[in-house]
Parts: structure tokens; C-alpha cells; sequence
């Protein structure tokens, strides 16, 4: 059977979203997962979002919340005061084991011939953001694979380096050129912030070298009495809505 890729990420401990997505993968025949980190944060099932990730038994990358649930000696006063409130209550509903998983996640792996990242191959520690095609030309320095999916600004995004120089592209079904590369940005399953709230990931056909971008409706209002239910701040359910 042909390879086919579901690339998803920054689930944000976000259960609804993430079932429809893997329903979706069901649906559309993916054969193998890659996960580009933020399993964790901003929603409320941590736990059941992190057995269902770890059940894929797939390649996972940490993200900046994974990091710094999992790392007690950071300093959660540069992070939004939401956020850090989420990164303790999930340190409460996580076990040992599980804050100890996140903690060890690669920062970036490279799986037949794919790479993922969370933010970005240089300093991808440093979990900087890519919106423009000067931080997308940083990345592609470090960048040693055609292909490389990325997540963290819960925005799908496209970018290509060519002969020409790069070129940003808006998330759109394509099929990849031979002799560029690209570093693209799956957007989020659990917390879209590019207006629209549907659920996101992407899938990818090595045999054609196509990427399609999946948006899905879910139940939203469950995940936001989720929220609510659990104490964590009104604007982080509100957003779900907006997709912000
Ligand atoms: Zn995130």
C-alpha cells in the first residue's frame, strides 16, 4: 500500500478536535502519523490526548508547552499569564511518567527523509516564530531535508525556497516540486489562531509528492464547557469559537 502521511500537531490537550482529526486520517487512508509537538496546554484532557498521541506510536517532537510542563526549573513569567496557568494545572493532572515523556521528546527528528520541528530548524531550543520569509530563509540554512513540516504558530502556511529565492504560500493543496524545499506549517488541531476555528493538519503522498490541508468541524462547545469545567481561564474557551 502507498505510503500516506498525517502530519498534525499543537493538539493542545484539545480531545474533541483530536478524535475527528484521527477519524479523518481513518477516512482518508493514512498509513503513518508524524507529530509536531504541543500535545499539551490551553485545553483540558491532557491526559487522554497524550495516550491517544503515544498510541500512534509515531515520531513526536516537543513543543514549548510539552518543554516547559515538563521542565520544573523554567520560569513561567515570560509566558502569557493563561498560559502558564494551563502549564501548572497540567502538571496537576499529569502523572510522573507522563511530565517525564514530554520532557523527553527530540526537539526535532528526521524520518524517511522527512524532518519535523516544532518552531524551526535553527535553534529549534529557542522555539522562535516563523510569519515571514526572512525567518522561513533562517530556517531553511539548517533545513538538510527537501521536506520539513513545522507547527507553533498555529497558522498553515507554506514556504518554498527555489532558485528564485522564497516564496511564502498560502496553505493550498499542492503537489512538491523536485529540486526545491519547503517548510511548511500544518496549523493546529486543538487551537487554530488563522480565523478559522475548524480543527487542522495535513496529510502528505510521497509516491505523488502531494500535500493536502484538512480543515474539520468538531464540537467545539464540548471542549469549551471542558474549559469552563475545569477552572482554566473563559478566553481560552472563547477563542476555540474564533479560531484567535
Ligand atoms: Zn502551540
Amino acid at each position: 500500500m502507498a505510503k500516506k502521511f498525517a502530519i498534525l500537531g499543537d493538539v493542545h490537550s484539545n480531545l474533541e478536535a483530536l478524535n475527528v482529526v484521527l477519524e479523518d486520517c481513518r477516512a482518508q487512508g493514512v498509513t503513518d502519523f508524524l507529530c509536531t509537538g504541543d500535545v499539551i496546554g490551553y485545553n483540558a484532557c491532557p491526559r487522554e490526548c497524550m495516550e491517544i498521541i503515544r498510541g500512534l506510536g509515531c515520531p513526536v517532537v516537543k513543543g514549548n508547552h510539552d518543554d516547559y510542563v515538563s521542565d520544573f526549573s523554567q520560569n513561567l513569567n515570560n509566558f502569557h499569564p493563561h498560559a502558564a496557568q494551563v502549564i501548572e494545572w497540567t502538571r496537576e493532572n499529569l502523572d510522573e511518567e507522563s511530565i517525564a515523556w514530554l520532557g523527553n521528546l527530540p526537539l526535532s527528528v528526521t524520518s524517511m527523509g522527512i524532518t519535523i520541528v516544532h518552531s524551526t530548524c535553527d535553534h529549534p531550543e529557542n522555539f522562535g516564530y516563523v510569519f515571514d520569509n526572512l525567518q522561513a530563509e533562517a530556517n531553511f540554512i539548517h533545513q538538510k531535508t527537501p521536506i520539513c513540516f513545522h507547527g507553533h504558530t498555529h497558522c498553515p502556511m507554506i514556504y518554498e525556497k527555489s532558485m528564485s529565492g522564497v516564496w511564502r504560500i498560502d496553505p493550498q493543496d499542492m503537489q512538491l516540486q523536485m529540486g526545491r524545499k519547503y517548510f511548511i506549517n500544518v496549523g493546529s488541531v486543538g487551537q487554530p489562531r488563522d480565523g478559522d476555528p475548524r480543527a487542522t493538519y495535513v496529510t502528505y503522498e510521497p509516491a505523488t509528492k502531494t500535500v493536502r490541508f484538512r480543515r474539520l468541524e468538531y464540537d467545539i462547545q464540548a471542549a469549551q464547557e471542558r474549559i469552563r469545567a475545569a477552572g482554566l481561564p473563559d478566553r481560552l474557551a472563547e477563542r476555540l469559537q474564533f479560531g484567535q
